[in-house]
């Protein structure tokens, strides 16, 4: 007799509903104006998401203050639907006193869990809570060639304990190879110094793959970006890249700059992982100190 009984299936079952809902994946970008932020979003979800005029644009107004600014936007690949919610921080670190200027993201992150809380508390009416949640938190460290900026400890490390952090060098093409080599192993330094811990994490449910790939992120942490929305002639081909003092940048060769590094590990390496350790462990921390402070 066939003793097939065909619960194998519950595997596509899954996919076709995770499918049809598709999958929320929310991005913060920190960092100084004219750091190349918004170009960045673009070239590595190759869509025009973000305005990406620079620092001098007419219509660009000096800031103050921190602004919080988000947009939303649905891209699909083959079938799969992924909901991006990209937050900007224009005016980030763009004054002289910098003092408090990271209050406005932190705040932003931590009201995110607040409203999912609520959301989770009121009843189970909602079959499917709307996920704000932030995953990740692209910080844009400035390419000096020299330190972090006391600045950039401060709030990589107040980030850090609320969100997925993941740190880049910004405009990387700005310094040699050499240079950046260095740079990435100062920064490294003074993360360990200052006890930043960042992302990815290995809990008890990580296995020896995933320990490895983790090992594999850790070792090019902060990525060297660099990013454009125009293309080049490299060989006779067009591909995404810039002209520079030194010659020519494509964006996609990994000679040149960690750019296919950073989009592999936020697409098709950590994707999940950062959209499951944003709820396991950086929201679980917020909510239980909540629900902690809501029995007292
Ligand atoms: P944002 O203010 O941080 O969002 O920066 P934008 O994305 O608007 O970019 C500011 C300026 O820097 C624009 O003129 C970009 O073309 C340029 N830019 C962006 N990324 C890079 C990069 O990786 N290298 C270099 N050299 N310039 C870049
Ligand atoms: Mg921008």
């Amino acid at each position: 007799a066939d003793s097939y009984v065909g619960f194998d299936t519950i595997t596509q079952q899954i996919e076709h509903k995770l499918l049809k809902r598709g999958f929320q994946f929310n991005i913060i970008v920190v960092g100084q104006t004219g750091l190349g932020k918004s170009t960045l979003i673009n070239t590595i979800f190759a869509s025009h998401l973000m305005d990406s005029k620079g620092r001098f644009a007419a219509d660009e107004p000096v800031r103050q203050t921190t602004e919080i600014q988000a947009v939303s936007h649905v891209i699909a690949e083959n079938g799969v639907k992924l909901r991006l919610n990209i937050v900007d921080t224009p005016g980030y670190g763009d004054q002289i006193n910098n003092e408090g200027c990271w209050d406005p993201i932190i705040k932003y992150i931590k009201d995110q869990h607040s409203a999912y809380l609520r959301k989770e508390l009121t009843a189970m009416r909602d079959r499917y809570i709307q996920d704000t949640r932030i995953h990740c938190c692209l910080y844009f460290i400035n390419p000096t060639g020299h330190s972090l900026r006391p600045i950039d400890v401060i709030v990589m490390k107040k980030l850090s304990e609320v969100v997925n952090v993941v740190p880049v060098i910004a405009k990387a093409d700005s310094l040699t190879i050499e240079e950046r080599d260095r740079f990435k192993a100062m920064i490294r330094e003074e993360m360990v110094h200052h006890s930043i811990r960042l992302y990815p994490f290995d809990t008890e449910d990580t296995d020896e793959e995933e320990v490895q790939l983790n090992e594999s992120i850790r070792e090019i942490i902060p990525f060297a970006v660099v990013g454009s929305e125009s293309n080049v002639i490299i060989d006779g081909k067009a591909v995404r890249g810039r002209k520079n003092r030194w010659g020519v940048v494509n964006v996609e060769d990994a000679t040149h700059c960690e750019f296919v590094h950073l989009r592999n590990f936020l697409t098709r390496s950590h994707l999940q992982d950062l959209i499951e350790t944003t709820a396991q462990i950086h929201y679980e921390a917020f909510r239980s100190k909540q629900l902690l402070a809501l029995k007292e």
